[in-house]
């Protein structure tokens, strides 16, 4: 006899298991596409990165390729860019269609990005993430570096006010810290960005590595709870020994590493700057 029951239909044809991506997966293809998508050109100077390593800057601009950086470091640079969303979600909710993101910082050294600019009140943001154990050193000198320039080269002509707004990942907490323009150290800096630039462009050499680095301290190279983690650029400084071809563009050939003799060398170096210190006393 035939059922009364409603037959259910067929299942539709779903996805093996196998073929089912997972959070993580999702989350790994925008990090990867966000790696891929390079806004900066690297031969450019960074206005960015006015206060850190010049080494690094002409390093970059001369062709030298840095390691690509881990997926733990690109989560980190991803983890920024949901701040800055965050951030901004704040300023345009109390000014509607006024507030503008990456805005473009032209100096005759290269371009930089304001991240947050809320034209009504002339006001300049630049959104940082930071754990709790850094916020006594807050604000650090390379992001007031930053926004200064910024405001050199763009801000004080809109009479503009500035400000770096810093995300505490642990807590989700903000701090901010005004950023007054400071004429002399604006001079200082724009001194470091025409030596960046003499290096690249007529020595066509990069910078030394400046006397007070060492190879397994901040910024070339810091501690995590995952090991020892490296500036992309550590193999040029520290690791390798690097021979390059005339035109750096087309060819860096890089020697076997000498990883055994990079302790000795930082111990020999840390005598010499300690010696160095004395002298000068
Ligand atoms: S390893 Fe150190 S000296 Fe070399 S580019 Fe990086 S920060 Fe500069």
């Amino acid at each position: 006899m035939a059922s009364s029951w409603p037959q259910s239909p067929a299942p539709e044809a779903l996805p093996a298991e196998t073929d089912k991506p997972s959070t993580t997966d999702l989350y790994t293809d925008v990090l990867t596409r966000r790696a891929a998508d390079q806004t900066f050109d690297p031969r450019e100077i960074r206005l960015s990165e006015a206060g850190s390593c010049g080494r690094k800057q002409t390093l970059r601009a001369l062709g030298y390729v840095p390691t690509p950086p881990n997926g733990r470091q690109l989560s980190i640079f991803e983890t920024g860019h949901r701040v800055e969303d965050q951030v901004a979600l704040l300023w345009q909710k109390r000014y509607p269609r006024q507030v503008k993101r990456q805005t473009t910082v032209r100096s005759p050294f290269g371009v930089g990005h304001v991240d947050i600019w809320v034209a009504p009140i002339h006001h300049l943001v630049e959104c940082k993430t930071t754990t709790e154990k850094q916020i006594p050193r807050l604000p650090l000198a390379s992001h007031i570096a930053q926004v200064t320039l910024y405001l050199h080269y763009w801000g004080n002509a809109r009479g503009a006010t500035a400000e770096i707004a810093y995300v505490i990942k642990e807590t989700g907490e903000i701090r901010t810290y005004p950023v007054v323009y400071d004429r002399l150290r604006a001079l200082e800096l724009i001194a470091g960005l025409m030596e960046v630039q003499a290096a690249i462009t007529m020595m066509q050499q990069p910078l030394e590595i400046p006397d007070d680095y060492q190879a397994t301290q901040f910024p070339c190279a810091w501690y995590t709870p995952q090991g020892l983690e490296r500036c992309g650029f550590w193999p040029y400084c520290w690791g390798q020994q690097v021979t390059t071809e005339q035109d750096k563009n087309d060819v860096v050939a890089v020697a076997p590493p000498l990883a055994p003799d990079v302790e000795e060398y930082a111990q020999i170096r840390q005598q010499r700057q300690a010696l160095d210190a004395q002298a000068r006393c």
